[in-house]
């Protein structure tokens, strides 16, 4: 029988966590008394995750393995999660027990209040250094300028979404996938849980400097042009200012010769002016990319949320219903 909640769980060279994770788990989701599967997704892990995974869903009902076939990244593993999840409500949660399981039965019940999507919002920052701290909130801040997509400050992919928001996000074919940036794209009614990030229970953090400038990129050019934008505005005032620069020059040939120095004035205000204009140009035809870009991701153009009078034949695209009055469907 279907179940009613999925837990998707992200695992790369997890090995020492995850029996204490599946212990965890299974107290948590046991006591809610609900259908329920957890997918291990072992993203190509080095170590002996998959074996350790394989033993856990021998051993407990409702425990599922799906195996890449390499890395390829925290984001795609829990892409690949979501596409095997058939729960009404899926959680999102890391594998190393940095996200309690127990905020999970309030995250459901919030969901059951109506709510599409409910995200972990962290309250403490307790086994990070701070280094992850400041890069973190430099992000979030930059994230938050630059982009329309409103991402909660102090937010993971830990969160419980909805089945209507799911199958939007699985509709989003875009491979460079920032999911708390496009859950937050989607809309619907989100509300946060507070709780206290831990430290990692063992094992070290999987996320390279590599990964989280990769990461970081994929969100900014993910959800904002404004770096195009940028060389074009950056090009208008260069022109601006070799304008401004060339009217000083003749002011200074005309009311103070003595200060003219022949020849360099010219060469200096052509490169200024063809610098800035070439900027300018380049930010245009980067406009284009830009919609280009926009096009190629072949977003859905809206989420609708609901219709009235709800169509009975129930042919109606991709909408996040909400699941959470009618669980077991
Ligand atoms: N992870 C993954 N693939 C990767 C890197 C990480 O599936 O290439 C998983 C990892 O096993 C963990 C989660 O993503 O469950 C978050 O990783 P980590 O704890 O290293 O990130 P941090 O908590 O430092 O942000
Ligand atoms: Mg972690």
């Amino acid at each position: 029988m279907k179940p009613v909640i999925s837990v998707v769980v992200p695992c790369y060279n997890e090995e020492e966590v995850l029996p204490l994770f599946a212990e965890r788990m299974r107290t948590v989701l046991g006591g809610l008394g609900l259908r329920y599967e957890v997918i291990l997704v072992d993203d190509g892990s080095s170590d002996r995750t998959g074996q350790v995974a394989l033993d856990l869903c021998r051993r407990y009902d409702g425990f599922r393995l799906v195996s890449l076939f390499r890395n390829f990244g925290h984001q795609n593993a829990v892409t690949a999660g979501l596409d095997y999840a058939q729960g009404d409500g899926v959680v999102l949660i890391d594998a190393d027990l940095q996200d309690p399981p127990e905020v999970i039965p309030e995250m459901i019940s919030r969901w059951r209040d109506g709510f599409q999507v409910v995200y972990g919002q962290r309250r403490e920052r307790e086994g990070e250094s701070g280094f992850k701290r400041v890069t973190a909130s430099l992000f979030y801040r930059i994230m938050g300028w630059m982009s329309h997509a409103r991402i909660a400050r102090d937010t993971g992919d830990f969160r419980l979404m909805d089945r209507g928001v799911v199958d939007v996000l699985r509709a989003m074919p875009e491979r460079h996938r920032f999911i708390r940036g496009m859950v937050s794209w989607i809309g619907g009614r989100q509300i946060a849980v507070l709780y206290d990030r831990k430290e990692r229970e063992a094992g070290k953090a999987k996320y390279s400097i590599r990964k989280m400038l990769l990461f970081a990129t994929d969100a900014i050019t993910g959800f904002s042009v404004l770096p195009l934008r940028l060389v074009t505005g950056l090009g208008m005032i260069t022109v601006c200012l070799s304008l401004v620069y060339a009217a000083v020059i003749v002011a200074i040939r005309l009311f103070a010769p003595a200060y003219y120095v022949p020849g360099w004035p010219t060469t200096a205000v052509l490169i200024l002016f063809f610098g800035g204009l070439n900027m300018f140009c380049m930010g245009l035809v980067g406009e284009y990319v830009g919609r280009i870009f926009e096009e190629v991701k072949g977003r859905p153009k809206y989420v609708v949320g609901s219709v009235y009078p709800a169509d009975p034949t129930g042919v109606a695209p991709a909408a996040p219903r909400t699941t959470a009055d009618h669980p077991g469907h």
